[in-house]
């Protein structure tokens, strides 16, 4: 099959999760004149806060630049882990962190898990949550045995049970010999990421939060006495306390954060629907696939089991999802080349924002409030630290987040444009090449 033959005759260039809820603007309302918070950004994080708060009886509004959802909260993967990517930066390096703090962070990250758990089943949200655990495919030997390094600490601090499978026993994971075995992670799901969103949209409006679709911020300025003015497309809103849940989107409206996040583009095609048994075979239990490369790829069976919804970084920018499909389609078919033939439906694109210490972040700068940096795990990350954030400014919090602090590192070269993404991937991919090379 030739490489421009991969393409079905109904392919999209937009998410496959589209076909089930769409974004919309819904009935368009003005930004209210007063709110005791403003959220900026209508993802999970902003939706979360705005739950949040409306649970707890506080005034909030969540004012999105385009339709809700747009950004990555209904573009994304689906999986769903409870810590085991916590504190990889984009080119795999572990965060830097002492063996205390990292237990905190895998602690909070395996509460970050239950949250979104008990969310959803309180808030009755019909998204196709399925605990069936995830495989890392180990890329060499030597990811192998570190991957084995850390699973004392995963089982200890997150309650992963996690274990190893060897290669010889991995086919009972994937049908591929793509990978040197691997870890399973069972405290780990999956779910439909639009129908997730749809569900927490519902949620917040069932609530009474208000959100506020199209209503692009463009100004935030303090006030004299306390408390902000927030300028927007659609109004101005005067607020005591402003969250920025932008994430792999933030812009020049605050650039303290936006020099503090690299937005990186992730990249995912669906395939066809496959025959049945071809499908059933591919991952046998169902579990959420990803690896340990610097380019790395995730990818999953669709909520129904009839497809591959499969995931990389084609490119590190926003690139021609048609481009970026013919990619990940090699990738796809070199981890299971029984694929090849098989087309490609849709194919689309979306941020992630990584920090520089490879940590999510949650805190005060100049006294706005943030919920940042999913580094590409973000579905109940994010979720976490804009609950977590409403709790703090409600001063509901029993503790601190081990995720909130002060220390939110930038570079002095770094002021929010990552005209090197494209340097750093040819890199990374290059040492991925060499890392096998040299196993
Ligand atoms: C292709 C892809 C695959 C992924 N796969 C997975 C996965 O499998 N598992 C996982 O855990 N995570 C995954 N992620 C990450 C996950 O999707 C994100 O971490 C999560 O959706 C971030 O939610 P958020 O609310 O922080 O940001 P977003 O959902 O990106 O929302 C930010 C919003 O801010 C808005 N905004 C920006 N500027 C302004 C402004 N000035 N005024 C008003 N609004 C503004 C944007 O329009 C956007 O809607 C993936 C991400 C991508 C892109």
């Amino acid at each position: 099959m030739a490489r421009s033959d991969i393409f079905h005759p109904d392919y999209k260039p937009r998410p496959y999760w589209w076909e089930a809820y769409e974004p919309t603007a819904g009935a368009l309302a003005d930004a209210p004149k007063e709110s005791r918070v403003a959220i900026v950004g209508g993802g999970y994080a902003g939706l979360a806060a705005a739950l949040e708060f409306a649970k707890l009886g506080v005034d909030a509004v969540v004012l999105e630049r385009g339709l809700p959802g747009i950004g990555a909260s209904t573009r994304n993967g689906g999986s769903v882990s409870g810590g085991v990517n916590i504190g990889k930066s984009f080119s795999g390096r572990a965060a830097e962190v002492s063996q205390e703090r990292a237990d905190a962070l895998l602690a909070d990250a395996a509460d970050a898990f239950s949250l979104i758990e008990r969310l959803i089943e309180d808030e009755h949200i019909e998204c196709f949550w399925q605990k069936r655990g995830r495989f890392v495919g180990a890329w060499t030997p030597t990811h192998y045995a570190a991957q084995e390094k850390r699973l004392e600490g995963l089982n200890d601090a997150a309650q992963s049970g996690a274990y190893m499978v060897s290669r010889a026993k991995q086919r009972a994971e994937i049908a591929s010999d793509y990978y040197h075995g691997g870890m399973v992670v069972e405290r780990s799901a999956s779910l439909h990421p639009a129908l997730y969103y749809k569900g927490l949209l519902d949620a917040c409006r069932r609530h009474g939060a208000r959100i506020c679709a199209e209503a692009a911020v463009e100004r935030i300025a303090p006030l004299n006495g306390a408390g902000w003015r927030v300028m927007t497309s659609r109004g101005t809103v005067i607020a005591g306390d402003v969250v920025i849940a932008t994430n792999g989107y933030t812009g020049t409206v605050t650039p303290e954060l936006r020099r503090r996040v690299v937005p990186i583009a992730s990249h995912i095609i669906a395939t066809e629907e496959l025959p049945g048994e071809l499908a059933a075979s591919l991952i046998p239990k169902r579990r959420s696939i990803s690896d340990t490369k610097r380019v790395l790829c995730y990818y999953r069976l669709s909520p129904d089991g009839k497809r591959v919804v499969f995931g990389g970084r084609a490119r590190f920018t926003p690139a021609n999802p048609e481009l970026c499909a013919k990619v990940l389609y090699g990738y796809m078919t070199a981890r299971f080349p029984q694929l090849k033939g098989v087309r490609v439906t849709h194919s689309w694109t979306g941020n992630t924002a990584f920090t520089l210490d490879a940590l999510p972040h949650m805190g005060e700068e100049g006294g706005l409030h943030y919920a940042l940096g999913c580094n590409g795990s973000g579905v109940a990350m994010m979720t976490y630290l804009g609950t977590q954030t409403a709790r703090k400014i409600a001063r509901v919090a029993n503790a601190a987040c081990a995720f909130d602090g002060p220390e939110f590192p930038d570079h002095p070269l770094y002021t929010g444009n990552p005209w090197f993404l494209p340097l750093v991937g040819g890199w990374y991919r290059m040492r991925d090449r060499l890392d096998r090379l040299m196993a």
